[in-house]
């Protein structure tokens, strides 16, 4: 089987991200995706909305990161088109903070994502002691009723890498076993076909040694199953090397299990790739 061509990436860092690589600048992330012969790829810094308030990470340079990307768009014009996007985090905790920045900055698309629960730190630095089997089902509880809670934010187009707390988890050694909340999960699923937006499938996950997508390919046969046939493919690059990573065999599987397309959200339209020759 044979992809048509090469799909497009939702979900990339630039160093406008504190965490990205410092050369992964717009123009070099453009270059990047020219040379893997993408048509569109969308710049999604973070915007942790609860950083304007506990300034738990450096802030996001949003005049900045919108004017560089602005001018990057129109040198590249002709040869990718570029999204200005944001990967806006826990925008459900403040909401007006966050309608004002989508006000002022009215992104070509927006990624919502849940990287910490009200009043904890990000799941990347939550303390071990929350990753046993005895503590981590109460959290993992608490996860997905603030997923749901984000979903509710209007102005989000892509839901990102839902089961983010499961990879740090398994870090730790606990088992995060998930079974009992698959009722929770279809829930989830079934708001995101309600409102329309896209699930995105988030290849990091094979890159933090989760051997598959962030949700993996069972719990996104359950989407599926839930009505759910809108899916963007996101890298989550933080260096160009990693823009487009695992793709191939994402689709590959994605169109086996029925998807029929890859999406890619400009503006509230919605661009599909077919995932068959
Ligand atoms: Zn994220
Ligand atoms: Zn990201």
């Amino acid at each position: 089987m044979n992809i048509r061509k090469p799909i497009c990436d939702s979900h990339v860092h630039s160093h406008f991200s504190f965490d990205a690589s410092p050369s992964a600048s717009p123009d070099a992330i453009c270059e990047r995706a020219k040379a893997l012969g993408m048509t569109h790829i969308a710049i999604t810094d973070h915007n942790d909305v609860n950083v304007l308030f506990d300034h738990s990470f450096p802030p996001y340079p949003e005049k900045e990161a919108a004017q560089s990307i602005a001018e990057a768009k129109k040198r590249h014009d002709g040869s990718v088109c570029l999204a200005y996007g944001v990967e806006l985090g826990q925008a459900h905790q403040y909401p007006e903070a966050a309608r004002a920045f989508l006000d002022v900055f009215d992104p070509d698309v927006v990624v919502g994502s849940l990287h910490s629960l009200r009043g904890e730190p990000d799941f990347y630095s939550l303390g071990k002691e929350k990753y046993t089997d005895d503590v981590f089902p109460a959290i993992w509880d608490r996860y997905l009723d603030e997923y749901l809670e984000m979903l509710g934010f209007d102005g989000i187009d892509i839901a990102a890498h839902l089961t983010y707390p499961i990879r740090y988890a398994r870090k730790h050694g606990c088992s995060a076993d998930i079974s009992a909340s698959i009722p929770k999960i279809e829930n989830i699923f079934r708001t995101i076909v309600k409102k329309d937006i896209c699930l995105e499938v988030n290849t990091s996950g094979f890159r933090q040694g989760m051997g598959g997508p962030l949700p993996d390919f069972h719990l996104l046969e359950l989407y599926r199953d839930c009505g759910g046939k809108l899916v963007t493919l996101g890298s989550d690059a933080h260096a160009q090397k990693d823009i487009g990573a695992d793709f191939d065999l994402c689709v590959r599987k994605l169109c086996r299990m029925g998807f029929e397309h890859i999406a890619f959200v400009f503006r509230k339209d919605i661009m599909l790739t077919r995932t068959d020759t």
